[in-house]
């Protein structure tokens, strides 16, 4: 299912024009836009059960809001709480597998150490949902959520040179008959782990993440690894000693798409703070081969996350050089300040978008009196009846055919009827936003209906006389 229908005024404020460039910034943010949202219906999982939901992206890769985190740290000697500290390393995304709780409830669980009254000694870093962000368990403190053990003797991050020598970035590890580990092929001197019988095994058994190694002077190293039984995988050390956990909720109802928005921002602000490179992001299947976080491996939509948090965090370093960001919605009973697409889906298999903030049928009247139009009762029935199936904006235009006798048909009352229909919905903006033309400094404008020529940027930049030295970049796509 694709719907293309959003027409986007991204005004950008810049502070800072020094570097980078505001062309390099713009072409960036420009391309992180959504022009087509593919919306898909999705299985939300959690172990064998699930609920059907409808996945609708943003208009961007990148959300337009600002973090804000509730700390709401465990108390120092909670059983969830070792406090042992230990090289941090790696960010480990997980989600609740849990259909009723927001993260609201389970920050309270990891701050109580209990469910009700039941002890709960699971535990995490962060946990993301619609309801916010919460911190739990400081950054640099073991936290329980990888299931790779509670002993940092045993299960802390740890390298070893495997005595191979070589300089691929990504080798091909196996395991030999005899059972050690192979690089490319060659024997090294460590032994993987066996299966509870003591089987010998091979890469079938390996997590879906693969086996962590690195290059010292030409030498291949070896992370450490172990053998889930629970799962039959293999899989790396370092889960609950040396990453920081993150729960993304999944509860019914929820807008799946933000909370992992959320996610790659709180993601992308850590990979910044701890200078990490987006192969330091890992799933909590890295660590014991649990099917975690289960609802984007299933439905394939791990990259589709990482591509998220690489525009977080590339979007984060241009707002650490001076440059601010916002999105101005022209549609926006459709398109939310912070990009998500505010819309109720009347039946999963059609895609009729509905507004939330309705107007009133007398507001609309009202418009088209005022405006001077003639008003055909006929027409502005036909009118009130489509606003109700398919929703007017308070911003929506009402095309010729609504006030004309005849309808002309010819491509040059096609582009006054364009320009018309932007201009007033770029009017009420203007009003509404307190913006006067002349402080636009890019204009970015996505129009699937309608192809004008000139394009639409050119007739928004003609119409309003904004001289062509006012605008830094604009940029039109269809
Ligand atoms: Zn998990």
């Amino acid at each position: 299912m694709k719907c293309i229908v959003f027409i986007l005024l991204l005004v950008l404020t810049v502070s800072s024009i020094a570097d980078p460039s505001l062309d390099e910034v713009m072409d960036y943010i420009s391309s992180a836009i959504n022009y087509n949202i593919d919306v898909r219906k999705i299985k939300v999982w959690a172990l064998e059960d699930y609920w059907e939901h409808l996945l609708i992206p943003s208009v961007c890769q990148y959300l337009f809001e600002e973090m804000e985190i509730n700390e709401h740290i465990a108390p120092e000697g909670n059983p969830n709480r070792p406090g042992e500290k230990h090289e941090i390393r790696y960010i480990t995304v997980h989600d609740t597998g849990d259909f009723s709780f927001n993260a609201g409830n389970w920050s309270k669980f990891v701050h109580d150490a209990k469910i009700g009254k039941t002890p709960y000694n699971a535990s995490f870093q962060y946990v993301v949902g619609n309801d916010g962000y919460y911190h739990n368990i400081p950054d640099d403190e073991a936290a329980y959520h990888a299931g790779d053990g509670h002993n940092s003797t045993i299960s802390l991050f740890r390298e070893f040179p495997t005595g191979v020598y070589g300089t691929q970035e990504k080798p091909h590890v196996n395991i030999s008959t005899d059972g050690y580990y192979t690089i490319d092929g060659k024997k090294s001197i460590i032994l993987a782990p066996t299966d509870e019988e003591g089987n010998i095994l091979d890469e079938s058994y390996f997590n879906d993440m693969g086996i962590y190694t690195s290059i010292k002077d030409n030498m291949y190293y070896i992370g450490s690894t172990w053998y889930s039984d629970t799962y039959n995988k293999i899989g790396n050390y370092g889960g609950n000693f040396n990453s920081i956990g993150i729960e993304s909720c999944i509860n019914k109802g929820s807008d799946i798409y933000l909370t992992w928005q959320r996610l790659a921002k709180l993601v992308a602000k850590l990979m910044d703070e701890h200078n990490f490179s987006l192969e330091q992001v890992v799933q909590h299947h890295y660590f014991s081969g649990k099917d975690c976080p289960q609802t984007m491996r299933t439905e394939g939509y791990w990259n589709h996350f990482m591509k998220l948090v690489e525009v977080e965090y590339q979007i984060l370093q241009y707002k650490k050089s001076g440059f601010i960001f916002e999105l101005i919605p022209l549609t926006s009973d459709y398109v939310y300040k912070n990009g998500r697409i505010g819309c109720r889906i009347n039946n999963l298999n059609s895609m009729k978008l509905f507004p939330l903030n309705s107007i009133t049928n007398k507001c609309t009247m009202k418009r088209f009196n005022t405006e001077g139009n003639k008003v055909f009762p006929r027409r502005i029935e036909k009118l009130k009846i489509q606003k109700n199936k398919c929703g007017i904006s308070n911003e929506a235009y009402g095309p010729p055919m609504f006030h004309e006798q005849t309808i002309k048909k010819s491509k040059k009352w096609s582009d006054i009827e364009m320009i018309e229909s932007y201009t007033q919905t770029i009017d009420s903006l203007f009003m509404k936003y307190d913006i006067k033309p002349e402080e636009i400094d890019a204009i970015i404008t996505n129009c699937s209906a309608y192809e004008s020529e000139p394009s639409l940027s050119t007739m928004i930049i003609n119409h309003y006389k904004i001289q062509k030295y006012h605008i830094l970049f604009f940029k039109d796509k269809l």
